[in-house]
């Protein structure tokens, strides 16, 4: 089993800065990502709130320069799915590949996208159901998509809709939305946007591909059709934490809890970034997490030895 001082499991924007600062502070260190890295900004087309890019930057080119940074100083990478973390001494960090041996651990393994769980939804994924509208807009051209939520996501992501599509609805189950003002301001400002308020979706509708949304109005309880090629479901995120269940305490909607330290309720795991309660889920903030528990993993190795 290879053998590290530091083990960071995911490889977005806080476990990449996590990666930085243990490296850069001489600790051997190895990362894990099960897909591509830099974590969810790879979906965004621009990210504008990340200090240091006045214009902005796109959230792929964001990513690919984290890593480039942190390999630079030695951080190595493995692409592996991490099933566990098993204690006795140091830590093993178990994949399906094989384990690695750590002596300190940092969590950064982030959330997915929230499923709405109605019927068509499985189905569809790929056919007009999106997670994605970075990833998938393009495909709506001239022909009317509706995106459901009413956070950040879903007002950025029917604004870059409506790039493309010809009709853009936003099917909220609240009358208001939880988005920030200035992107409530510019969704209530652009035409091709059509909040639908109080409403969610009962089924997705389509044989191959979708056609059609079952919509009911949760204070009426009226049922209505809406005719869309697509279908951006945008109601936030779930923690990719089960695995660590067993072994560091998490809350009751499966976040991680931890200190201002980011220390978990185990010595010498640390987690970080949107995994963690009470996360902003910003970038900005992930990328300070990853430093801050950095340095944490740095003085529990020296005060351990
Ligand atoms: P979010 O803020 O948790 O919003 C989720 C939205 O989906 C809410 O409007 C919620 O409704 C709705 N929702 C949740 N479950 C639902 C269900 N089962 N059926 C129907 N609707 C449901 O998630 P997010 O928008 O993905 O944002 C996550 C975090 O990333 C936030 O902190 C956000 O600020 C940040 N973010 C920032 C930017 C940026 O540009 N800076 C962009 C994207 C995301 P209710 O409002 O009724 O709860």
């Amino acid at each position: 089993m290879s053998k590290y001082e530091v083990v960071i499991i995911g490889g977005g924007p806080a476990g990449l800065t996590a990666g930085l600062y243990t490296s850069r502070a001489g600790l051997k260190t190895l990362l894990i990502e099960r897909g591509i890295f830099g974590g969810q900004i790879v979906n965004a087309s621009k990210v504008d709130n990340y200090p240091g890019f006045p214009e902005g930057i796109s959230g792929f080119d964001l990513a690919s320069l984290m890593q480039e940074q942190a390999v630079k100083y030695g951080l190595e990478t493995v692409n592996a799915t991490v099933t566990a973390i098993k204690q006795g001494g140091n830590y093993s960090v178990i994949t399906a590949d094989g384990s690695f041996e750590a002596e300190a651990v940092i969590i950064a393994a982030g959330s997915e996208y929230r499923k709405l769980g109605v019927l068509g939804e499985e189905e569809l994924v790929g056919r007009g159901v999106s997670y994605c509208a970075t990833c998938d807009g393009f495909l709506f051209r001239d022909q009317n998509v509706a995106v459901v939520g009413g956070g950040d996501t879903a007002i950025t992501d029917a604004l870059e809709l409506s790039a493309h599509a010809s009709k853009v609805y936003i099917i909220h189950r609240r009358d208001q939305f939880r988005a920030g003002q200035t992107l409530q301001q510019k969704a209530l400002a652009q035409p091709k946007l059509e909040p639908i308020w109080d409403t969610v979706v009962d089924e997705i509708i389509g044989d191959n591909k979708v056609n059609c949304l079952n919509l009911r109005n949760v204070k009426t309880n009226k049922i209505t059709k809406l005719e869309v090629a697509g279908v951006f479901v945008a109601i936030g995120f779930e923690p990719n934490s089960r695995c660590f269940a067993d072994i560091v305490e998490l809350d009751e909607a499966g976040l991680i809890k931890a200190d201002a330290l980011m220390a978990t309720s185990v010595p010498g795991i640390f987690a970080v970034g949107d995994i963690r309660k009470n996360s902003p889920r910003q970038v900005a903030s992930a990328v300070g997490d990853g430093a801050t528990a950095a340095l944490s993993a740095f003085k529990y190795l020296r005060e351990r030895v």
